[in-house]
């Protein structure tokens, strides 16, 4: 089966490729075949993108989306008050049900805005039922997932058969796979990480580890000390770390994951956008917590851009795009696949609206992108090749049906759990 995208403003991300003012995208059987400013496929099914914007799918490698039905309630909370009401409060409460219905309509939500890919940190709880339904609702979702499993999060217990038994569940190469959520040292020890870390390689599995400093802790000379950085973690925040501990991620080819409203918001400290890229390690931008912080990578990447051009003068815009597609990809091992529209990738493309007021007219796709985009231009979503998001609507999905399902979670779990759904809910940290 063919399909051509025929006409669009063509961003690829792809240095060989470049940008085509008009450009068509052909795709056989979910796979880029060709791009050209004129691709000749007439037994192609056409997808018009005149007017359109076509780049590849934004990736997302941090997201806690079991938190999808707290949506916007801790716009004001700081960090000590969102771990006591998401963590102390709520997750408790939280049933299988719950963490399906959150999990889908959070992932719904980020293909909604045009992120194909993207990684779902759980740590919601720890039943084998609970870890299940999370798998399920991204099965049900037509994105590129991957569930990272925190297990045992918030605990020092040995989660191996854990690991090893969503692992024998998500074994394929399919659009859901699985990557390991690391505790860290600070909550298991430098050993526990050791046995982690010798267990996701045995298991082919990538990490990801939250690390931050508040300038008197070392959390990533302690690991480089113990010979436990490798090329396969993603490490999330890293807010407040040494210059010398950021080379030392550079040189065994970590990631590092900016999650940069969320560090902003709730006091983590500035980005380390313009510092990582100064010591030779390439950022990639998250979402984390939606309670806090909007879900898209629009507003994320202008965030960014505009802290580190406060702090700096530093950043180009196509830096920002850079971080959010092949870079992100890249951190997930997944940039053979997606995140560049490159002929032999998978077909994760999004369409954007360039007629839109918002943006009209636009000149530099790049910089209207960074600068003015928004989760209201995203027409058209591709997934493998699929069509998931057509003409701004979720195809094949009962929306209304969800939503039902995501307010009763929403307004079980806050009784159960005796918060208030509104601003009255005031964590209290020291209690
Ligand atoms: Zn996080």
């Amino acid at each position: 089966m063919k399909t051509l995208l025929r006409g669009g403003a063509v961003v690829s991300m792809d240095p060989v490729v470049g940008e085509l003012a008009r450009g068509d995208v052909l795709i056989e059987d979910g796979v880029i075949v060709e791009v050209g400013e004129y691709v000749d496929a007439p037994d192609a099914e056409v997808i018009d993108a005149t007017d359109r914007i076509v780049m590849p799918g934004f990736v997302d490698n941090h997201r806690h989306s079991w938190q999808t039905a707290f949506r916007g309630v801790g716009a004001d909370w700081t960090f000590p008050e969102w771990a006591v009401a998401m963590h102390g409060t709520v997750k408790p409460h939280y049933r299988p049900e719950d963490v399906y219905v959150g999990t889908r309509l959070g992932r719904l939500e980020a293909l909604h805005s045009g992120v194909t890919t993207m990684l779902d940190w759980y740590h919601v709880a720890q039943s084998h039922e609970h870890e299940d339904a999370a798998v399920a609702a991204l099965r049900d979702a037509p994105g590129r997932s991957i569930f990272c499993l925190g297990a045992g999060w918030g605990t020092p217990n040995p989660v191996e058969a854990d690991i090893r038994r969503v692992r024998s569940e998500l074994s394929g190469d399919g659009l859901v796979t699985m990557a390991f959520g690391l505790r860290g040292a600070e909550d298991t020890g430098t050993d526990m990480v050791a046995q982690e870390l010798k267990l996701a390689a045995e298991l082919d599995l990538r990490t990801s580890l939250h690390v931050a400093s508040d300038g008197t802790q070392r959390p990533v000379a302690d690991l480089h000390e113990y010979g436990l950085l490798r090329d396969t973690t993603t490490y999330v925040h890293a807010n407040g770390i040494s210059d010398d501990e950021l080379r030392m991620l550079a040189d065994a080819g970590a990631s590092l994951s900016i999650s940069p409203d969320v560090e902003l918001k709730m006091g983590f400290g500035s980005p380390m956008t313009g510092r990582a890229l100064a010591a030779g390690l390439r950022p990639t931008l998250s979402i984390d917590d939606v309670p806090s912080v909007g879900g898209d990578m629009f507003s994320t990447m202008r965030t960014a851009f505009a802290v580190q051009r406060g702090l700096d003068g530093g950043l180009r815009s196509r830096d920002l795009l850079e971080f959010a597609t092949v870079d992100a990809a890249r951190s997930c091992g997944l940039d053979s696949r997606t995140g560049s529209i490159t002929p032999g990738k998978d077909a994760d493309l999004i369409l954007l609206r360039t007629d839109d007021l918002t943006v009209f007219p636009v000149t530099d796709p790049v910089a209207t992108i960074v600068s003015a985009g928004h989760p209201g231009l995203v027409d058209t979503v591709l997934v493998g090749g699929h069509v998931v998001k057509r003409d701004g609507v979720l195809l094949g999905v009962d929306l209304p049906a969800l939503r039902n399902r995501l307010l009763e979670s929403r307004n079980r779990i806050a009784a159960a759990a005796g918060v208030p759904l509104d601003t009255t809910w005031h964590p209290q940290p020291n209690r």
